[in-house]
């Protein structure tokens, strides 16, 4: 079995992040969803340990100092960060695992884990983004603000990455994104024993 993919998701606030991979997890059991650790509040209908794992300031500092992080960041003026715990477990047994984290967090991944594969989420345009993010309304008006100008930021940072997938319709951005996941796995980087195996008659294929 060969081991599963590292995935760096990232987009704007409001870039349809966890839409789409919501998404697409629906249609594929073997993908796995690293939940990250926070010091924001919860929204209505998050839940502790499926959406966030909601902490207290102190509570992720801790964390931090005790090297249980795999990455961490400030956004907006809260801080996140991926557990170490499971995430080389989950790939060992050949899970694709997905960390969808901010850019300053993609960034570290990337250095830390290099055959990591990355992806920038855009909206078709700012306007659009605007839209979604107010249409959700899980913001306040001050936040709204702040995280568009977040967004104007971290939009370049998506020349940084692997690949981008427009989110204009869902289901063409759920369907992009599977395709990059099937053209990674299918890397001779990836698949380094496979002439071997051919050359000894092996005939199982992955
Ligand atoms: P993120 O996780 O990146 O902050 P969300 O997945 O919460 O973004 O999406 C923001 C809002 O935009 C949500 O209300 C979602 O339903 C909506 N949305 C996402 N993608 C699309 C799309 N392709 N077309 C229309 N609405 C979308
Ligand atoms: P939200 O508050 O909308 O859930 O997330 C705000 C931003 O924090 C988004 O860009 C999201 O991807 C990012 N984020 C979520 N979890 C993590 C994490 O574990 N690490 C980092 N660096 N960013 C994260």
């Amino acid at each position: 079995m060969s081991k599963g993919l590292l995935v760096v998701v990232s987009a704007p606030s409001g870039g349809g992040k966890g839409t789409i991979l919501k998404e697409l997890f629906s249609r594929d059991s073997n993908l796995v969803f690293s939940v990250s650790a926070t010091t924001r509040s919860p929204r209505p209908g998050e839940v502790h340990g499926k959406h966030y794992y909601f902490l207290s300031r102190e509570e992720f500092q801790k964390l931090i100092s005790e090297g249980k992080m795999l990455e961490h960041a400030e956004y907006c003026g809260n801080f996140y960060g991926t557990p170490k715990g499971p995430v080389e477990a989950w790939r060992e047994e050949g899970k694709d695992v997905f960390l969808e984290i901010d850019v300053a967090g993609g960034a570290q991944i990337k250095r830390l884990v290099p055959d990591c594969v990355s992806i920038f989420i855009l909206p078709p345009s700012m306007k659009v983004l605007e839209k979604r993010l107010r249409a959700r309304g899980t913001e306040e008006e001050a936040v709204i603000e702040k995280r568009l100008l977040t967004a104007r930021k971290e939009i370049p940072c998506a020349k940084d990455y692997d690949y981008i997938v427009f989110n204009d319709r869902l289901e063409d951005a759920a369907a992009d994104l599977a395709s990059i996941l099937k053209a990674e796995k299918l890397k001779y980087t990836r698949n380094t024993d496979s002439i071997e195996r051919v050359l000894n008659n092996a005939e199982t294929f992955r």
